[in-house]
């Protein structure tokens, strides 16, 4: 069977995907109620957090801007700390409604500079707003979210996280860092299909939402509340997501968080050493290598592409490829949610077979 080695879409359980076929039903009866009640309460454990948290039918990009259009105005001042692609993605979110975004950019390959992010925010007193992407897939860091938190909370700005690629396989304690705003992606390490956004939202998260005045209505979270209070959501939901998710958390709960974050790190280390020992170099800095996506430098001379072709035409294994201004600079492998040690055997034993036949002697 293939195996897919990307950073989402991540491979489902059997059980998972059995669920995603279970028959519809009125997604405003009581058996939805029971189970959207159940599945957001195992969702708030994995983000260890007691603030309302919220099922938005959309993909991750659709989370980031909903918490931009329910926490700031139009004119309203926001830092933006982005490392790569989706850092990029959700600024531009933030200037599409009208925010005035203080770019705050990091080489490509490095982590946020917590001190940078202190100094930036005494340049600019009125910024509302910090976001900051906890993992960024697109090149494999994971910034130290704890001292940024400090920073941010230390001096009273809301904070935005983006930790679609990080939520339940990389702690995240959102009430402990005390994030405003956390939004995750159902098919990054939770095990299920695309389709639902989560969001978590603090109480001074609210308050802001009270003076926020940028246009919204799908993504709205006054809606969302007052329908979840009914056990509902506002429109239609990925009803097959939820099912899906009611199984994968279990899975996840009786493994333990504790667990599940503990093999995922035991699996980034295991993929760093090993795509080392090929003679291949990482991209991202070390110190900061992500647990759930590792970016490897397609070396001088080699074809990216060819190479993640002949990975997945010779050995059913699909890698993810660099983007924008990484295409073809490095190739990148997902190893969160379902992934084992031998997963990560196979794909070594794969790029040991393929690298000679592209060029690379090691
Ligand atoms: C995947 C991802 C996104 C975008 O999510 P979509 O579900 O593709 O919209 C945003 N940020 C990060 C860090 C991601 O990994």
């Amino acid at each position: 069977m293939t195996q897919l080695r990307i950073p989402g879409p991540t491979p489902c359980p059997p059980e998972v995907l059995e669920a995603m076929g279970w028959p519809m039903v009125n997604h405003r009866g009581p058996e939805f109620k029971k189970m959207l009640y159940e599945v957001t309460d195992k969702i708030k454990k994995v983000y260890q957090t007691e603030n309302d948290l919220y099922l938005l039918t959309g993909s991750g990009t659709g989370g980031l801007e909903a918490a931009v259009v329910n926490m700031l105005s139009p004119g309203d001042k926001v830092l933006s700390v982005s490392i790569g692609v989706f850092g990029d993605r959700w600024a531009n979110i933030a200037r599409t409604f009208g925010a005035d975004v203080v770019p705050l950019n990091f080489e490509w390959g490095k982590a946020a500079d917590p001190d940078a992010i202190k100094d930036a925010i005494k340049a600019n007193p009125d910024i509302k707003a910090v976001m900051v992407t906890h993992n960024e897939t697109s090149t494999g860091v994971t910034n130290d979210l704890e001292p940024i938190t400090k920073v941010v909370k230390a001096a009273g700005k809301l904070l935005l996280v983006d930790a679609i690629s990080s939520l339940s396989s990389i702690d995240v304690p959102v009430d402990k860092w005390r994030c405003d705003v956390v939004i995750s992606g159902s098919q990054k390490g939770w095990m299920v299909p695309p389709g639902l956004a989560m969001v978590s939202i603090s109480r001074e998260a609210w308050q802001a939402f009270d003076k926020a005045r940028m246009p919204r209505f799908y993504w709205d979270f006054g809606k969302a509340k007052s329908y979840y209070e009914k056990g509902e959501n506002p429109w239609t939901p990925a009803v097959s997501v939820v099912y899906a998710l009611s199984v994968s958390l279990d899975m996840i709960l009786k493994e333990g968080i504790q667990n599940v974050f503990k093999r995922h790190a035991r699996i980034g280390q295991m993929t760093r050493d090993g795509v080392k020992a090929l003679g291949l170099s990482m991209f991202a800095d070390e110190r900061y290598a992500s647990n759930t996506v590792s970016s490897v430098v397609v070396p001088d001379g080699v074809d990216g592409k060819k190479l993640r072709q002949l990975v997945q035409s010779e050995h059913d294994i699909v890698l993810a490829g660099g983007q924008q201004r990484l295409d073809g600079k490095i190739f990148r492998i997902g190893h969160l949610g379902l992934v084992s040690e031998k997963d990560i055997t196979d794909l070594l034993k794969a790029l040991k077979d393929v690298l000679p036949k592209v060029g690379f002697s090691g």
